[in-house]
């Protein structure tokens, strides 16, 4: 599965209706507007690491807009091209499958967001854990982590990212793609920069920053206690009924640092809005002007360097990182 890395914009359908009007009006004045009043960071190279079309933009849309607004070179490795994502059939018209519909909606929230690049590694989606698709030797779940790890390196040589964001261990609903990335790219952070690793001539990189994403705990608490107030289970919400809130809940991390997106809400909302045939999750917990109020801040639990026990919390990734030039790949 060494195969080439691929674009997003090679192969993939476009035409996908996104959101406009209003919403697209406000994002495009607050990006002119934080253009000319933040310091632009020159060489400053971010890679998130996620597992399906739509991962990057429901998770990390805010966090992901305003360091684009910041000059940063965002990249997205995309690990599955979401092939068993349920959708209702009107999604479908006009695409040949389901993973064809996502690609098209992830180019339209690439475009939206500002990616440099982003990377498809092509598995197959595994679908909800213990489910049939998830034993398809081509899924992500069987492939093996070591050829998965070195896709990841592969990539993160290419990019050369100071930082690195990915799930963190319980993939962030325990999807098992989202594990299986999670655990490749935290290998992965380690070995790119490992001069005995090989990868096709590559030289070695090593960033200096990896996060794992989270979730505000009040906005789970909330969202929880909304879902049950209308009626649904919170433990089985979204398109694929497999987002259980009560055990994202139990299994999150400490979050040591706090990105303030209160102005990339819009633009958030936006991108999100491109993943049309996945919105059910976010349609049934929480409206975004509470979401503003509760935590206008995107949460990040800091694995490398470790915090050591750091008090308050951080408030830029970029911290403390050396932003080096971009070098040639090959040796
Ligand atoms: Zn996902």
């Amino acid at each position: 599965m060494h195969g080439e890395l691929a674009d997003a914009k090679n192969g993939v359908p476009t035409g996908v209706e996104c959101r406009d009007g209003i919403f697209a009006v406000r994002s495009t004045v607050r990006r002119f507007n934080y253009f000319w009043s933040v310091p632009i960071m020159p060489n400053a190279r971010l890679l998130l690491s996620y597992a399906h079309p739509d991962d990057e933009a429901f998770g990390s849309g805010g966090l992901i807009s305003k360091y684009v607004a910041q000059g940063v070179d965002v990249y997205y490795l995309c690990a599955t091209n979401g092939d068993v994502g349920t959708m209702k059939p009107e999604f479908l018209e006009g695409y040949n499958s389901i993973a064809e519909r996502r690609l098209a909606e992830l180019d339209c929230a690439s475009q939206k967001l500002g990616f440099k690049q982003v990377f498809l590694l092509g598995y197959r989606d595994s679908g909800m854990m213990g489910s049939e698709t998830s034993n398809d030797p081509a899924s992500l779940w069987q492939a093996p982590q070591e050829e998965v790890t070195r896709r990841v390196v592969e990539v993160i040589r290419e990019v050369q990212p100071q930082v690195v964001i990915t799930f963190n261990k319980y993939g962030g609903y325990g999807h098992p793609d989202h594990i299986a990335i999670q655990k490749a790219t935290t290998d992965a952070y380690l070995k790119a920069g490992d001069a005995t690793y090989l990868t096709n001539g590559q030289q070695p990189y090593a960033p200096q920053k990896l996060y794992y994403s989270s979730v505000p705990k009040t906005i789970l608490q909330v969202g929880i206690f909304m879902t049950r107030l209308r009626g649904n289970d919170p433990r089985k919400l979204g398109a694929n009924k497999d987002i259980d809130l009560v055990a994202i809940l139990d299994h999150i991390e400490p979050i040591h640092t706090r990105i303030d997106v209160s102005q990339w809400y819009d633009a958030w909302d936006e991108a999100s809005a491109c993943h049309a045939s996945q919105l059910g999750a976010r349609s049934q917990t929480i409206p975004t002007w509470l979401r503003r109020q509760l935590a206008p801040w995107q949460g990040l639990t800091r694995i490398h360097p470790s915090p050591n026990g750091a008090r308050g919390y951080e408030t830029d990734i970029f911290a403390g990182v050396t932003l080096d030039e971009r070098r040639g790949v090959t040796a």
